[in-house]
């Protein structure tokens, strides 16, 4: 699953008191974080007349859910990223033992054999 489910999503036209039609925003706020609600076009502005809708009220334990997942997802792959660059350097300190083994067995033999 990746975060691409949600921009496929279409969102509903809302029309507000004032006969705007209303911008959607994605609260960023603590317990309602990712919800989406309906806002008044002129949000913040002198002629804001004050709506506020929910957007995905009915379903938003899911929409909640979704992200908890992506969130957890991430950790996975940042988790999963140190491992890969800690195996790399590990294997990379393993082919440098190798390589200084083998160069040493050579040395020894041609010290051997003389
Ligand atoms: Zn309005």
């Amino acid at each position: 699953m990746s975060s691409e489910n949600f921009s496929g999503t279409s969102t509903p036209a809302r029309v507000c008191q004032c006969q705007r039609s209303c911008r959607v925003f994605v609260s960023k706020r603590e317990g309602s974080k990712g919800r989406r609600f309906f806002r008044c076009s002129a949000w913040r502005e002198e002629n804001d007349c004050g709506f506020f809708e929910w957007l995905d009220d009915a379903n938003h334990t899911t929409i909640d859910l979704k992200y908890q997942i992506i969130a957890v997802e991430e950790r996975i792959n940042q988790k999963m990223d140190a491992m890969i660059l800690h195996m790399e350097k590990s294997i990379s300190l393993i082919k440098l033992a190798f390589f200084v083994f083998v160069m040493m067995s050579f040395a020894v033999l041609y010290y051997m054999m003389k």
